[in-house]
């Protein structure tokens, strides 16, 4: 039994939130009003978990500006943004946040039996679910939600892809022989036909469950019992033969289960090889500077941090800026710098990247790819230079390092930082550069589009011994 929502709006509260949206920053044409419609028109699975990406194609529409009319939209309360870690073995979303603060990287999927350990760049999906003071989804009390759409909409990520481009979930429906809500007390039985492989037998509500090996005997107990207990699945089925069963579950707990027969081949993880179609990151909310600006108070609490693969870190700093406060005086050089940050904070902006931090005259931002850092690195000299022909004086001279590599991102000091060599290393490549100078990892210089974003530039190779690293690196100098 589906319980349907009227689509009920709160007028007037979604007035303002929309007022202080337009409001928020300068959008391109129509972007409000395209996401006013979804929430006054959507249905109600559209304004779940919604992925920007997914958004920004579907409207042919730039994915930073979807990204960052969603991170707005949660700014003024129009949406909640969640954190969800995803299952790369069968698309589970095994758990959902509603804030970077209760996140741990390592989680449980009880389908796959597996202990997963997610990073930044792949299994942290972020999306946006409408809030419902503005208006109630279905979604808000997955309690109602059909078993059908709790299954297929709500424990699955509808972004669960296999072989490419086809529908994880749709692959996977001829799969699953039996699924039910049983409240508590009740008993439900299977009759049906399983085929060799494996019989997972869980509650996905309470995300428990246990998996039996079907085949491997010549013939096995055709009937069993399934209990669901608090925080565990308990059968008294050992070794199944392929063919007819009759397997009765019982909900021994307190609470409403769904359980549900998965019966996946032995090759499944071969067979069915999961990605996921293109979803907004943690690494790429990490390089969008909206993030940043809205959400300084986002903390990581666990203590070692949440790990991301690859990052492009690059450093600024500029030379002599204490003989230029000197020669000019605080006020003027103050002015100077600050327009300089400006520059510095749309290129990188531009680029698919975040300002981390400032330290005194320096700046260390964070990009998506190191192609453009590179061209970011690159705009960011020209348009320094161009700031200064209006002077005619060169007070400011940049000088700027680029590394990549692995990192951890840890709350320090309140903030969102990296942490570790990647970090470490950067920072040294920058202090390598004199007034002008690019330098790049050879990191950073061997990655894909890196040679094409610095064009005809003249490039030096050298070779440089860095503080704490034991052998020489190479690097490149543009
Ligand atoms: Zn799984």
């Amino acid at each position: 039994m589906q319980a349907v929502l009227q689509t009920k709006i709160d007028e007037p509260l979604l007035e303002d939130m929309l007022t202080n949206l337009e409001k928020a920053k300068t959008w391109g044409p129509r972007a409000v009003s395209r996401l006013e419609n979804l929430v006054r028109t959507g249905e109600d699975v559209s304004l779940f978990r919604v992925n920007p990406l997914k958004y920004a194609s579907e409207r042919g529409v730039p994915e930073q500006e979807a990204v960052e009319i969603f991170l707005y939209a949660a700014s003024v309360g129009l949406f909640d943004m969640e954190w969800n870690l995803l299952c790369p073995g069968c698309t589970s979303v095994v758990e959902s946040f509603a804030s970077l603060n209760n996140l741990d990287s390592h989680f449980h999927c009880h389908i796959c039996n597996a202990d997963n350990e997610a990073s930044l760049d792949d299994y942290i999906q972020i999306s946006f679910t409408v809030s419902p003071l503005v208006r109630e989804i279905a979604f808000h009390h997955p309690e109602l939600l059909s078993d059908a759409d709790y299954l297929m909409k709500y424990h699955f990520s509808r972004e669960g892809r296999v072989n490419g481009d086809a529908n994880w979930l749709e692959t996977m429906v001829p799969h699953v022989p039996f699924f039910s809500y049983l409240e508590p007390g009740e008993r439900k039985t299977f009759s049906g036909k399983i085929h060799d492989g494996f019989l997972v037998v869980s509650d996905l509500i309470n995300h428990t469950g246990t998996a039996l090996v079907v085949g491997g005997v010549e013939s096995g107990p055709a009937t069993g019992a399934i209990i669901i207990k608090p925080g565990l699945v308990r059968t008294d089925v050992a070794g199944l033969a392929s063919g007819s069963v009759t397997l009765t579950f019982q909900n021994d707990s307190p609470r409403r289960s769904l359980a549900a027969l998965i019966n996946l081949p032995a090759d499944y993880k071969t067979a069915y090889p999961v990605s996921f179609a293109p979803f907004l990151s943690g690494k790429r909310l990490l390089n969008t500077q909206a993030f940043h600006d809205l959400f300084r108070h986002e903390v990581i609490k666990s203590v070692e941090g949440l790990g991301i693969k690859d990052v492009t870190i690059l450093f600024t700093d500029l030379k002599g800026s204490t003989a230029l406060y000197e020669r000019i005086g605080d006020l003027k050089a103050f002015s100077l710098v600050r327009q300089h940050f400006d520059v510095l904070g749309r290129v990188i902006n531009e680029h698919g990247g975040a300002i981390v931090k400032t330290i005194g005259d320096a700046v260390m931002g964070s990009f998506m790819s190191s192609s453009e850092a590179v061209k970011a690195a690159l705009e960011m000299r020209r348009a320094i230079q161009d700031l200064e022909q209006k002077t005619g004086r060169r007070d400011l001279i940049i000088k700027i390092g680029i590394h990549r590599g692995a990192s951890i991102v840890v709350t320090l000091n309140d903030r969102l930082d990296y942490f570790g060599q990647t970090v470490n290393v950067a920072s040294r490549v920058q202090n390598l550069a004199n007034a002008d100078e690019i330098y790049l990892s050879e990191e950073v210089y061997n990655q894909e589009g890196v040679r094409s974003a610095l064009g005809d530039i003249p490039v030096r190779e050298d070779k440089a011994k860095l503080k704490g690293i034991m052998d020489e690196v190479r690097v490149y100098v543009a």
